[in-house]
């Protein structure tokens, strides 16, 4: 991060330097909520969370070589105090990180947002960036109002390019995250029923999360909105920017494409990436699924316009690998039983995703699918599970585990499908579900494990890979 003082950090963020601290004092980063990950020069964010309260670690913070602690009320070490309590605290993480990122000028911000994909788009463009210039980005899925002040805080006056994954959590959330770390650069990826439960309908959700390219500056400006071409909520967007569009997709019209997607026999996608007026380049993808041909371009159509040619770009994009866990992670063990772990999320996009990676993985073999409930689906979710147990049925597999009381319609709908009738597993939970598959699998079969995260299903995954 970029050094700053206690006073100006005081000003910026309207707080009051009080105990053992001087004006003077600086700090030089991290900018953490985390007192383990302090490390001399921090500022340590003291929240008073549910279960832990910050400020009790606030010596601690200060012993690791913290500068200051950012507090909403008074400890004994060198403090900044803000008014509001931890909303207060998340604000002046706010304040700071926009006075910093208005500072560096020549580090570029680039917000990812859509229903399925943020975090594998925004950990791929943070690696085809990289080759560009250095690259701050958040690990995993740190996508919030506290996540993106302390992602922004790290990049100093050698950092080209920030990219964030904004999350949308209703009307209004977005827009507030853009006013953080304003983007020049925004990617619209799809518009999903993920959370459809809480934003009410997917018109709804298509509002907020337009607002990303609502924030742009204008195309004069520099603004540019990447938007998927195959998805109608997503291209309509378009009406709603002042930044110049950029669309990609597999469609015609688009100006970033892929053209000749085929999937390797690992079920990797291999692809034509062709640019308008720029040319084509090979791509072979390390990540794992087709869906993954809409990311990349994604991701191609940012580093167009972050200056890359079109080769280095599909170079860079044929060696990323994945980085955040439990998204596609698939592992092969001795006996040639292949375990797709995709257990980090569901949603019925990605559920889609997944089950047509399984086929592609599986070919002639025996494909399992493991299955945990989607959450957040609201009054759809039993029609939506139903509509994915079908899915399963018609996709020809050997077996389906439904794992959970609440993932049951996605039995019933399997066996609505009448070749499949009495066919689906039910076990109450993922200890049940290894037992299960411990009994079924036989050598080179391929096993999917997918559910919302409240489900659990990575342990089925990783007790399947370890205890082999
Ligand atoms: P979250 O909202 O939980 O942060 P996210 O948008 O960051 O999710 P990822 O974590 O990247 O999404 O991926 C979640 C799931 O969606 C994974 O199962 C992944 O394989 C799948 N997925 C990724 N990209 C797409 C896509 N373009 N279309 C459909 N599914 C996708
Ligand atoms: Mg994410």
């Amino acid at each position: 991060m970029i050094a700053l003082t206690l006073d100006r950090i005081a000003d910026i963020t309207r707080s009051r330097v009080g105990g053992p601290a001087r004006l003077t004092d600086t700090v030089t980063g991290p900018v953490t909520i985390d007192s383990r990950q302090v490390a001399p020069g921090a500022l340590f964010a003291a929240l008073s969370g549910e279960r832990v309260d910050g400020h009790d670690f606030a010596a601690a913070a200060v012993a690791a070589g913290a500068t200051a602690v950012l507090a909403s009320r008074p400890v004994a070490e060198p403090h900044l105090i803000v008014d509001g309590g931890d909303a207060g605290v998340v604000t002046a993480l706010g304040r700071l990180a926009r006075t910093v990122v208005d500072e560096l000028t020549a580090a570029d911000v680039v917000g990812v947002t859509g229903s399925s994909g943020k975090t594998t788009t925004k950990d791929l463009l943070a690696q085809v960036l990289g080759a560009l210039g250095p690259t701050i980005a958040p690990t995993g899925s740190y996508n919030n109002e506290i996540g993106h002040p302390l992602t922004v805080l790290r990049a100093d006056t050698s950092t080209r390019h920030i990219v964030l994954e904004v999350a949308a959590r209703g009307i209004g959330h977005i827009a507030h995250l853009c006013s953080i770390a304003p983007p020049r650069i925004g990617v619209v990826l799809n518009v999903g029923s993920a959370h459809v439960g809480e934003f009410g309908s997917r018109a709804a959700i298509a509002q907020a999360k337009g607002e990303l390219v609502e924030a742009l500056p204008t195309a004069e400006d520099g603004g540019v909105a990447v938007l998927n071409a195959d998805d109608d909520a997503v291209i309509g967007m378009a009406a709603r920017t002042r930044a110049r569009v950029v669309s990609y997709g597999r469609s015609e019209q688009a100006q970033v494409r892929a053209r000749n997607v085929e999937l390797t026999p690992l079920g990797c996608a291999r692809f034509e990436l062709w640019l308008r007026g720029r040319g084509t380049a090979p791509v072979e993808l390390r990540l794992v699924g087709e869906h993954q041909v809409h990311n990349a371009l994604a991701v191609a159509a940012v580093a167009a316009e972050a200056g890359m040619g079109v080769a280095d770009i599909a170079a860079a994009l044929s060696q990323a690998g994945s980085v955040s866990r439990w998204r596609m992670e698939v592992t092969e063990r001795r006996d040639g039983v292949t375990v797709i772990n995709d257990a980090y999320n569901a949603n019925p996009e990605s559920m889609a995703a997944a089950l047509q990676t399984l086929t592609a993985v599986a070919q002639q073999r025996r494909a399992f699918a493991v299955l945990g409930h989607m959450a957040e689906l609201g009054a759809v979710h039993e029609a939506e599970h139903e509509r994915l147990g079908q899915a399963v049925a018609a996709a020809g597999i050997e077996g389906l585990i439904v794992v959970g009381e609440q993932a049951e319609p996605v039995a019933a709908g399997a066996e609505s499908v009448s070749a499949w009738r009495g066919q689906a597993l039910r076990v109450p939970d993922a200890a049940h579900a290894v037992a299960a598959l411990r009994e079924r699998l036989r050598p080179k079969d391929v096993v999917m494990v997918k559910g919302s995260r409240v489900a659990g299903l990575e342990r089925v995954a990783e007790e399947l890979i370890s205890g082999e």
